[in-house]
């Protein structure tokens, strides 16, 4: 495996004024496989976005890496940066919002190729838009209506040939399907998944839910409070989980078999989201976590390979704390 992505201790705070800082991503290692989905996953607010947007380099990073096929991006200078985006574009989980409602379809989607000057004909431009909207399955008639005129899963798609405007090899997707109804959000999974095969195009595919990437993701990145928690093959992930944030969402997901369904049980959390601005002491999951330790509150835990490529930070597979440091506590 060829890594094209490699995201190391990668930290992104927010000065949020009077002293107070928004720590948004939190020393977060990971990396991506050329021509792989890994999927990001977690709760709103739990940075996964930013990881995203700090990758692309549309934010500084605070500290750490991310290192594109070599080339670590926080390094660029902007020609360079711009130079960059050719090979690495965003989709965006409202393609309401980040289409603008008063250019056509046409200009939505050759906006990249004229910013980037890519061809010097019209004529060839609009070839491109044309084949652009067949790879995504719209028709090349609706070249010059707007977007309103569409369906929220054909927004999306209008959002995807923009993104594959500059061919690029690989793409971040924010919540790509998130806002779309469920039967649609099936197609447009598949829709990624055939131009992925065609152009072997990798995937960071961020998620708030673990249902969404089950069928597309083939590593996945547990976040939790802009931590990563748990990182490793998607079957591992969810045939053993170990993180007690982990078990909790996968509880959440409903099981078509009953007889499993039976054996499984539902995993509530108790209590809020903390806020990232003020993030509990420890392992930032302890308020809420139902396995919570006396040691939880005051040692974090390290992030930890307990597996083959199975990753987690958390003191329960933590062989060198002792019994009595394990003594279970209520969440507080
Ligand atoms: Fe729960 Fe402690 Fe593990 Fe954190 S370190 S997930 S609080 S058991
Ligand atoms: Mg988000």
């Amino acid at each position: 495996n060829e890594k094209i992505l490699e995201v190391k201790n990668l930290t992104k705070n927010f000065e949020m004024g009077k002293g107070k800082v928004l720590k948004a991503v939190n020393d977060v290692t990971f990396h991506v496989n050329k021509g792989e989905t890994f999927g990001l996953v977690g709760e709103s607010g739990c940075g996964k976005s930013t990881i995203g947007r700090t990758i692309m380099g549309l934010y500084n990073k605070t500290s750490g890496d991310a290192i594109f096929d070599g080339v670590n991006i926080h390094e660029l200078n902007e020609k360079e940066k711009f130079k960059f985006h050719r090979r690495m574009q965003m989709i965006f989980q409202d393609p309401y919002a980040s289409l603008n409602p008063r250019s056509t379809v046409k200009e939505v989607i050759s906006e990249p190729m004229e910013i980037h000057g890519l061809y010097k004909e019209k004529t060839e431009q609009l070839d491109r838009v044309y084949e652009l909207l067949e790879e995504v399955g719209l028709n090349r008639d609706h070249v010059n209506r707007y977007p309103h005129e569409f369906s929220g899963g054909q927004r999306q798609r209008i959002g995807i040939a923009r993104a594959l405007a500059l061919d690029p090899e690989f793409i971040i997707a924010d919540e790509p399907i998130s806002a779309l109804d469920v039967s649609v959000q099936a197609q447009v999974v598949n829709l990624l998944k055939d131009l992925q095969t065609e152009k072997g195009l990798t995937f960071l595919f961020i998620a708030h839910d673990l249902a969404m990437v089950r069928q597309f993701a083939d590593r996945i990145g547990v976040m939790y409070l802009g931590n990563m928690v748990e990182l490793t093959d998607s079957n591992q992930l969810y045939e053993n989980p170990l993180h007690p944030y982990t078990k909790a969402l996968l509880s959440a997901i409903p099981i078509p078999d009953p007889d499993m369904e039976e054996k499984r049980e539902r995993i509530i959390l108790e209590g809020e989201l903390p806020s990232p601005i003020n993030p509990p002491s420890g392992c930032v999951f302890r308020t809420r976590c139902p396995m919570a330790m006396e040691v939880c509150s005051k040692v974090k835990p390290v992030w930890q390979e307990v597996g083959q490529n199975h990753y987690v930070a958390c003191h329960l597979y933590d062989d060198t704390l002792d019994e009595k440091e394990k003594e279970k506590v209520e969440p507080v």
